[in-house]
């Protein structure tokens, strides 16, 4: 298809009305990368979240500039997160790239940002110097992290500073839900946002017994995510918003509440 229509098509997605749904819900991972642009201006970014009832959001982007662009419309709906990354190729390689610290240092210094990620990071590269002078960077400016990792890895994170609020970004995203429930108990510091992680349902969309049961005894520590990581994400917003109404409602209202608002709220 020519690339011009296709991204008329994608507008129109962006634009058709769209259907009021039950709950104001903040938002734990929201992208606004540079490939969707194009097809969603920042505008239409920060209407488009409002249309769709989340009321603010954790916004990181490659680069951060996508980022900076909705948090000088919005400020009160865009809570700025500053990823290692100032191109894609960063994603591969900050881990032991010492040049983004000065990155890192320079977007601090604008006094916006609430954290730093959302990041991935996996075991074989968790014990760089580059990733302890980053955790620091979070606890010398009160910066929470967002993170993409495995368990080993969030560990690792979570007691490399102990005083630094750390969202695990998917909760691991089929990691058993044993090890997450021990983490939570010994962790006070370590939080789950949860997109992507679709075994807590069985095939009627259901929330699983002891996915509920986790949730409901943890209320404070879960967030929700929608995860625009890619433009095909943003055009089925809707449906991702859609889809955490319905398994919220199987929530108690004190678990629910917290889960798709309170928490961001009283974190930022
Ligand atoms: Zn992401």
């Amino acid at each position: 298809m020519h690339y011009k229509i296709k991204i008329w098509l994608i507008s129109l997605c962006f634009l058709s009305p769209l259907t009021p749904y039950a709950f104001e819900i903040n938002d734990g991972h929201i992208h606004y990368n540079q490939d969707v642009w194009p097809m969603l201006s920042p505008e239409q970014a920060i209407n488009y979240l409002a249309e769709n009832n989340i009321q603010r959001a954790i916004v990181s982007s490659t680069p951060t500039e996508g980022t900076e662009k909705l948090y000088k419309l919005a400020p009160g709906r865009v809570i700025p997160f500053l990823r290692p990354y100032r191109n894609i190729r960063d994603q591969f390689t900050f881990h032991s790239d010492p040049t983004i610290l000065n990155h890192l240092k320079q977007k601090i210094d604008l006094g916006i940002y609430a954290g730093i990620g959302e990041f991935h990071l996996f075991e074989k590269h968790k014990d760089t110097v580059v990733i302890q002078e980053i955790m620091q960077l979070a606890a010398d400016y009160k910066l929470a992290i967002s993170a993409h990792s495995d368990y080993a890895t969030i560990l690792t994170l979570v007691n490399l500073q102990p005083n630094v609020r750390v969202i695990w970004a998917h909760c691991g995203m089929d990691h058993p839900i044993e090890d997450i429930t021990q983490a939570l108990k010994e962790y006070p510091n370590l939080f789950c946002e949860l997109s992507f992680r679709y075994n807590m349902f069985d095939d009627d969309e259901q929330l699983r017994p002891d996915w509920k049961k986790l949730l409901e005894e943890n209320p404070t520590r879960f967030i929700l995510g929608m995860d625009t990581y890619i433009p095909r994400r943003w055009a089925a917003l809707p449906e991702h918003v859609e889809f955490a109404n319905g398994w919220l409602e199987q929530l108690s209202q004190n678990t629910r509440q917290k889960i798709a608002r309170e928490n961001i709220n009283n974190w930022f």
